[in-house]
């Protein structure tokens, strides 16, 4: 790079605030008056996944917290300090977790310390970063017969992601002020992927957004397909067949 990228992302700002104001020239006072989101980003703070960006949005449209493979952990205070500020004082509208293909994250839950992946240990990757990554090598445990089917890497790594994403939307359908906020207002959960490769967000069916239309009888159900499984709702709760 010709330029130190900090100074070069200074005066990139530089030009983005003379050519928002000039478009735009109420634009940043009202900025400045307050903050009314409707949408809560979960996401990765993957530098190729800026929320705001590849939402198509502006400054103001979204509340957000990213961590190194939007995970969602109940006693993670950070995240839940943020989803309840959002929820009970911003009053959001919808909260979207998102994962992403290519997560780093992912690869590293799924980097096993002998070769040839599957059977060997973890792979430490030292630090505190194994400790922070012990929910998706849970869930590779978990899923471990059904990931070791898919033969392509990154295909095993986008199914961890969208396994992580499930397993957040059930900690968030679990969160006291989600929960309040989801029956008394109507709040949305959404869970979604956003694929790299194409800059597309695929939504995975999972969230408040699938209708139990079907209570007691247990004979009807709704099926939410995915790329690798589906989900099946009937009136006794929901299940997940993974192909
Ligand atoms: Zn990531």
């Amino acid at each position: 790079m010709a330029q130190d990228s900090y100074l070069y992302a200074l005066s990139s700002n530089n030009a983005w605030a003379g050519y928002k104001a000039h478009q735009n020239p109420n634009f940043f006072p009202k900025l400045a008056s307050g903050q009314s989101p409707q949408i809560l980003w979960l996401g990765c703070s993957d530098s190729r996944c800026p929320e705001t960006t590849i939402l198509g949005l502006q400054p103001g449209d979204v509340f957000t917290h990213r961590n190194v493979a939007n995970i969602v952990s109940p006693t993670d205070i950070n995240t839940a300090a943020v989803i309840e500020y959002a929820v009970a004082h911003l009053r959001v509208r919808h909260i979207v977790l998102c994962g992403h293909t290519a997560c780093g994250g992912a690869a590293a839950a799924l980097a096993s310390s002998s070769d040839g992946g599957g059977g060997g240990g973890n792979k430490r990757l030292g630090g505190v970063l194994d400790t922070w990554l012990t929910p998706l090598r849970a869930l590779r445990s978990a899923h471990r017969e059904a990931l070791d089917a898919i033969a392509d890497d990154a295909a095993r790594a986008v199914r961890l992601a969208e396994l992580n994403v499930e397993a957040g939307v059930r900690v968030l359908m679990e969160n006291e002020v989600v929960r309040e906020a989801v029956r008394d207002r109507g709040l949305e959960v959404h869970g979604c992927l956003f694929d790299i490769g194409s800059g597309r967000i695929r939504d995975l069916g999972i969230g408040t957004r699938p209708k139990r239309t079907v209570r007691g009888s247990g004979t009807e159900s709704e099926e939410v397909r995915g790329t690798h499984g589906q989900l099946v709702f009937n009136g006794s709760g929901a299940s997940l067949a993974v192909r």
